[in-house]
């Protein structure tokens, strides 16, 4: 029996393609580059998709989680509760801030930053939370926003892995100060190179960061503080626009073929997170097993691509190692026992069919 490879991810364009080609011929007649119409467009399309106040777009989730510490007044001596399990991106802009990174345990279910971690790490330097909707599962955003007002402290939503997502029907984003988006192409909402965007509803703030991503510019020539360039240019901005009349129906999909995963794994011998909102919006579909590396080679020789996210927890990154003693022993034994399994829109359900029967026939961490 023969079967093509099934790939982790394929960013080929598929249904948008006409869109795409045009949203990029579009950029190209007009002649220009950066700060045109097509980033206002978008600013204006996506801040009413995500029903956030204001979207402003950046180069970078890193450099929009960046900008919104650095416009929160938040750097040196400052302190940043964030989780343990994430993309490193996370911790590393808080470091680019000059701020430190201190790193909660995360919810052994949710597998997002634990609330009750972080209140037992709450001390006079702290200054923000910072959670992240992890595979597109919303975190515990009301009870961190509990936390944060008891404490006067400013809540930012890392919601890179998490386009369109909800936390109690409410769209994430919107609980906190700000929130920051990527556009990295693997991301729920990709572009064709880096991108990324933050969102708020305090236009004082969005004002700030407006003029932190442009040199620090107020007007024309004018330029009010140090600051470096972060832009969206306007051909990822007109093709992220060409995109985003899809998402709904893309997030759609996810969820479907993340059912169907679901359906086909009980009783198996991998273990499932569970799904505990459903505003999840499956960005990964992770599952657990003690013998990870054996599955990942069993799945592999029938052609079947898988990822891990994440291999190693924050706190153990060289990059923290002068900031960061805090034991999160929960992150750290889900990071030796995740795989993420094929998930995308244009993954159809025979080959999600096909993933369930290799798994299906694993013999398990015991006997493999
Ligand atoms: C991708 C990602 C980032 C970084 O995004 P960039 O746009 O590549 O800077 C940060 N946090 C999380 C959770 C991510 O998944």
């Amino acid at each position: 029996m023969t079967s093509s490879p099934i790939p982790w991810v394929d960013l080929r364009p598929g249904e948008d393609r006409a869109a795409v080609d045009a949203a990029i011929r579009r950029v190209l007649d007009r002649g220009w580059y950066v700060l045109g119409p097509e980033v206002d467009a978008f600013e204006t399309e996506f801040a009413q998709a995500t029903s956030s106040g204001q979207t402003i777009a950046v180069a970078s989730s890193t450099d929009a989680l960046t900008l919104i510490l650095r416009a929160l007044g938040i750097g040196p001596g400052d302190e940043v509760i964030t989780t343990a399990l994430s993309a490193v991106y996370t911790a590393q802009a808080v470091m680019m801030a000059g701020a430190r990174p201190v790193f909660a345990d995360i919810d052994p279910e949710r597998l997002t930053l634990d609330p009750t971690a972080v209140a037992t790490l709450v001390g006079p330097r702290t200054a923000a939370v910072m959670p992240v909707h992890l595979y597109g599962q919303p975190a515990d955003v009301t009870a961190l926003r509990t936390l944060t007002q008891l404490h006067g402290l400013a809540l930012i939503e890392d919601c890179c892995q998490a386009h369109l997502a909800t936390c109690d029907g409410v769209p994430i984003g919107m609980t906190g100060e700000a929130a920051a988006y990527s556009f990295y192409p693997t991301k729920n909402l990709g572009a064709l190179g880096d991108g990324g965007a933050v969102c708020t509803g305090n236009a004082e703030l969005a004002a700030w960061i407006r003029r932190l991503r442009n040199g620090g510019q107020t007007e024309r020539n004018h330029h009010t503080e140090p600051a470096s360039h972060s832009r969206l240019d306007e051909l990822q901005a007109a093709v992220l626009r060409a995109r985003l009349p899809h998402l709904r129906d893309w997030t759609t999909r996810r969820r479907a073929l993340a059912g169907r995963y679901r359906a086909g794994l009980v009783g198996s011998v991998v273990s499932v997170p569970p799904e505990l909102d459903a505003g999840h919006v499956y960005h990964l579909f992770p599952i657990r097993t003690a013998a990870r590396d054996a599955l990942r080679a069993h799945l592999r020789a029938q052609d079947i691509d898988t990822l891990v996210h994440f291999p190693v927890p924050m706190p153990a990154q060289p990059a923290f190692a002068s900031v960061s003693p805090q034991p999160c022993p929960l992150a750290d034994a889900v990071c030796g026992e995740l795989v993420s399994l094929p998930l995308y829109p244009g993954l159809d359900d025979r080959a999600v069919d096909r993933v369930l029967a290799a798994v299906a026939d694993w013999p398990g961490p015991d006997r493999d």
